[in-house]
């Protein structure tokens, strides 16, 4: 009797700590699932091409790593005080744009004209409402004027005279085109026609030349809205009102709350035929693959057998980062609660 009742009692201990440790279980995966949909993620990048650690100078290497370390931390400091993505991407976006290191806003590359024509554009996962100009000419910031066209139009992409037209009646502030002007980047297109007239060159020292240079930012906000944008002035030496992917939804940048938010820089005219940024959130989407699996799969094999060089950012609703590209070098960085990266070569 007495052996019969300590057997049914520790059958009754052992099956409540098995409860017991259940509850605790599942106290703790609630516990984990509310700090991942409370946290926040911000991935930026400055473009991807030819960048090799051989070409550059440690001082401009420095200066490279300085100003995306700032771009992250306005960013950052945006989403950590729970301010949106849309906030956060804009005014990361406006640093890069008035950096004339990179190619958007001041330091945009020049088309074949030698004007700088400037195209961005913004896609909010919330709602899937998006905003897009292309051919800007004298919109300082035309990440602004991709916001006003989602947010005050009944349109999604203006270009050209009217998109300037639109962003003047918007209040978004405009310079005069000389504001765009670099010397760095007139040179290179003396360098590219100059090679497309069949002048032998010596290798450029110029970093700059041969890459890619548009600037992106993807955030997870801690309401847990994700946005993309991307600015840029296109690639160098470009003709006949040419629109590379950045202007182009699903192309060169796309968000969605379900999956994630995508920004991407390379050539153009590959990430438009493969629907690059939209490929991502389908995959995620459709084959169930993981942010890492999908925008590998999209850079490294479908854009890579095709011949187009370049890269994305991605931060999926969990604010998993992944930031793959098939060229030399991509300026990148990423920012979440616990950690913070700065890249630019491969193999760092
Ligand atoms: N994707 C941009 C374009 O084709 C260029 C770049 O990312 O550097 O216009």
């Amino acid at each position: 009797m007495i052996f019969k009742i300590t057997y049914q009692a520790k059958i009754l201990i052992i099956l409540s700590i098995f409860g017991w440790t259940g509850a605790c279980q599942n106290e703790k995966n609630e516990a984990i699932d509310k700090i991942e949909d409370q946290r926040y993620a911000i991935a930026i990048h400055g473009g991807a091409g030819t960048i090799l650690k051989k070409n550059m100078t440690p001082e401009r290497e420095k200066d490279y790593r300085e100003a995306l370390e700032t771009a992250l931390t306005i960013g950052e400091d945006i989403l950590k005080k729970g301010g949106t993505a849309l906030d956060a991407v804009e005014k990361t976006i406006h640093y890069l744009e008035d950096n004339p290191l990179f190619n958007a806003g001041k330091g945009a590359v020049f088309n074949h004209s030698g004007e700088n024509e400037l195209d961005a554009s913004i896609m909010r996962g919330s709602d899937q409402n998006a905003g897009a100009v292309g051919g800007l000419s004298t919109v300082k910031h035309p990440i602004s004027a991709a916001i006003a066209v989602m947010d005050h139009s009944d349109h999604v992409l203006l270009t050209g005279n009217g998109a300037e037209q639109f962003a003047k009646e918007q209040g978004i502030e405009t310079v005069d085109p000389s504001y765009f002007y670099t010397e760095s980047r007139w040179k290179s297109l003396q360098r590219v026609i100059a090679e497309e007239n069949g002048a032998e060159l010596s290798e450029s020292d110029d970093p700059n030349d041969k890459k890619h240079g548009t600037v992106g930012c993807v955030a997870l906000d801690t309401h847990g809205d994700i946005v993309a944008g991307t600015s840029t002035g296109g690639m160098t030496n470009k003709k006949y009102n040419r629109f590379g992917d950045v202007p182009i939804i699903g192309a060169g940048t796309y968000a969605h709350n379900a999956t994630v938010g995508v920004s991407c820089t390379g050539h153009g005219e590959y990430f438009i035929r493969y629907a690059v940024a939209h490929d991502v959130h389908a995959r995620m989407l459709y084959l169930g693959e993981s942010v890492q699996e999908a925008s590998n799969y999209v850079v490294n094999t479908t854009l890579l057998k095709n011949g187009g060089s370049g890269g994305l950012i991605a931060v999926d609703k969990k604010g998993r980062v992944s930031m793959p590209f098939n060229s030399a070098g991509m300026y990148r960085a990423y920012a979440v609660p616990t950690k913070r990266y700065v890249g630019i070569y491969k193999d760092e």
